[in-house]
């Protein structure tokens, strides 16, 4: 037989198989000897309460009923002779359409800008060492995008937007930990986010889709108002039926080139704030209670939000575990970001905290119309920049210091590789955001009693959440003005995430496939 049950276990009963099989057993009234297999197909963390709870869904296989495990591979095609698609991005909207393709007997051509995760690892190196940016291999550009180096925090928002199911399942198949298909927060770790996106490339290749790695797209080839390839900086070009713009947030040569040539763009609220880092083991005793809690427990995560003065002001991308990394794309921009590895064994927690930024914030940048967020975030991250003495350490002040308007004479101990230096960021960030994340910091502080303290670092800045431009399309993911062109992803304004841009993929390339007659 083969029972639907939940559960609410401890965190000891749930990891010790012991435990957890006499806990089902006396769920559904059996003894423990008459199971065969117990399936977890959801779990979760509660913390509200002193006692951390597990809240588990599981199928319960017993008696003669085995459990069969489930296949999570794609059914791809041989498509070395079929139509092709040009996909320009390799982050994880361009893989995901890219994967999709040869499901639907498309040929994907990736045309990227940086280079293979392998080679992008020692330009990534050298950043943190040296200070420079390479403007094409960095955190933000290369094979798998931004998601590479990332935390691979799976959780979106965004369900109704596609299939999470279909993206988790080729994660799996290309060797994430089948966990992330149950947890209700699942993370994967830069440290396997690597080899992951390596094997999505043999699988596209090995069924006869190619990647075209150095290649940065410089214009559109057009017939008339159809979009039918793309040119390259070094003089290359690619034609396909369609192109897939999937080029991530991070692009802005793709801003100006729509911008200059006219092709519709728009601006788009998007957030801009810092990155908040406590000790993790501070985060843990307050968000389980108890300094003493239970070693099955993950390195505690959180999620804040409140409103000040009509701008919301909300934690973004929390790394538990994790440490804060460069992430500027170009010279003379200072930007911060956070990752973590799967295990999340750093001895710090850091998140962004941003606040929103619509035009009418900064309605001396309308000159610039739907760049003029863009010219925004580029001039307050060379202020940044500027800010700690044209170099890529991170300008810094203590938590408290920067909420009472004081400088820091001392910094805590910070993750973030490329170091810190004090800087009075009450005075240098955009008044509306000062005031924003002083309010909010100290809302915060109410809800999570310890977060606001002098035991935490803020860094600047954090400029990157979210695209400040969006390419329109249509209802059917074409542009409103240039047929045959998929605006995709982060980039594109439609996505934000991993996840949500990996089905974003996924649906250009469906809308690509019913254009052409190849799916209902
Ligand atoms: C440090 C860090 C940590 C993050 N952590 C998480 C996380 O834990 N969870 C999460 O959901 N999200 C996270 N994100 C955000 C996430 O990575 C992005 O939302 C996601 O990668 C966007 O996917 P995308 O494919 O739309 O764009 P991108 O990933 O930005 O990919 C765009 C690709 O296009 C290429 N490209 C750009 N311009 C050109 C051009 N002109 N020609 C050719 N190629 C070009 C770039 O090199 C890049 O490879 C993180 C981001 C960073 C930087």
């Amino acid at each position: 037989m083969k029972t639907t049950i939940e559960l609410v276990l401890e965190p000891e009963q749930y990891f010790i198989e012991k435990r957890l099989r006499q806990a089902v057993a006396r769920e559904i009234k059996i003894n423990d000897s008459d199971i065969n297999h117990i399936q977890v197909l959801r779990r979760s963390i509660d913390s509200r309460r002193s006692k951390i709870k597990y809240h588990v869904t599981a199928e319960v296989y017993t008696h003669s009923d085995k459990y069969k495990k489930v296949e999570r591979c794609g059914d791809y095609k041989n498509v070395e002779h079929s139509d092709q698609v040009i996909i320009v991005g390799a982050g994880p909207a361009g893989m995901f359409a890219a994967l999709r393709a040869l499901e639907l007997g498309l040929r994907p051509i990736i045309v990227e800008r940086g280079k293979c995760v392998r080679d992008r690892k020692f330009d990534i190196a050298r950043l943190a060492k040296e200070g420079m940016v390479n403007e094409n291999s960095n955190w933000c550009f290369g094979e798998g995008g931004a998601g590479t180096f990332s935390d691979g925090k799976l959780y979106t928002r965004s369900t109704k937007r596609g299939n999470v199911g279909y993206v988790i399942d080729r994660l799996i198949e290309h060797g994430a930990d089948e966990n992330i298909a149950i947890d209700a927060h699942a993370h994967i770790g830069t440290d396997r986010l690597s080899d992951i996106i390596t094997r999505i490339r043999k699988t596209i290749e090995d069924h006869g889709g190619a990647y075209y790695f150095d290649n940065r797209v410089t214009d559109l080839i057009l017939d008339g108002d159809k979009v039918i390839g793309v040119k390259t900086s070094g003089g290359n070009t690619f034609e396909g039926c369609a192109v897939i713009l999937a080029t991530g947030h991070s692009a802005r040569d793709i801003y100006e080139l729509f911008d200059r040539k006219g092709w519709a763009i728009e601006a788009k609220p998007f957030a801009m704030g810092v990155r908040v880092e406590h000790p993790q083991s501070l985060i843990n005793s307050i968000q389980y209670h108890s300094e003493d809690y239970s070693q099955f427990l993950p390195p505690a995560a959180y999620s804040l939000v409140t409103q000040v003065n009509g701008h919301g002001v909300f934690s973004f991308c929390m790394c538990p575990g994790g440490i804060i990394v460069p992430a500027a794309t170009a010279s003379e921009q200072q930007v911060v970001n956070g990752m973590s590895n799967s295990r999340r064994n750093s001895p710090y927690a850091n998140s962004g905290i941003a606040v929103t930024v619509d035009i009418k914030d900064v309605p001396q940048y309308s000159k610039h119309g739907a760049l003029a967020l863009l010219r925004f975030q580029q001039d307050v991250e060379k202020d940044m920049f500027k800010a700690a003495g044209y170099s890529l350490k991170a300008p810094s002040q203590r938590l408290n210091d920067f909420c009472n308007g004081r400088e820091s004479k001392r910094l805590n101990r910070s993750s973030y590789i490329a170091g810190c230096t004090t800087a009075p960021l009450h005075q240098l960030l955009p008044d509306f955001v000062v005031s924003s994340l002083q309010q909010g910091f100290r809302d915060f502080g109410n809800k999570m009693k310890g977060f606001y303290t002098e035991s935490a670092n803020i860094l600047a800045v954090e400029s990157r959440t979210s695209s400040p431009v969006r390419i329109p399309r249509n209802d059917d993911y074409e542009h409103i003005q240039l047929h045959n062109l998929y605006p995709c992803g982060e980039g594109a304004g439609y996505a934000g995430g991993i996840t949500s841009s990996a089905m974003d993929g996924i649906n250009c390339v469906e809308a690509i496939a019913r254009k052409m007659g190849r799916l209902q």
